[in-house]
């Protein structure tokens, strides 16, 4: 299961569970489309994966099985990929 991060860890940008800005690699690292667009070039900096959009998880099911409420920040900010 997704643990659905608040929040961009690029920017902080608050991204809820409905949000259909959120990405994330295939290690849950969450960034806002913003950063993951213009900032990553759809890359993940940290595990160099492919970032994609999160899924949305239906209100009803979030009842049962709640957002992480857990913030995850890069305080240096993020630096894109660079393929050599
Ligand atoms: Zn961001
Ligand atoms: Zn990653």
């Amino acid at each position: 299961m997704l643990e659905l991060r608040p929040n961009c860890e690029c920017c902080d940008k608050d991204l809820p569970p409905e949000s259909l800005e959120a990405v994330i690699c295939t290690f849950e690292c969450t960034y806002c489309s913003d950063c993951a667009t213009n900032t990553l070039a759809g890359i993940c900096p940290n595990c160099s994966g492919e970032l994609v959009r999160r899924p949305v998880r239906p209100v009803a099911k979030l009842l049962r099985n709640p957002a992480s409420t857990k913030r995850v920040l890069k305080a240096e900010g993020c630096t894109p990929v660079t393929v050599a």
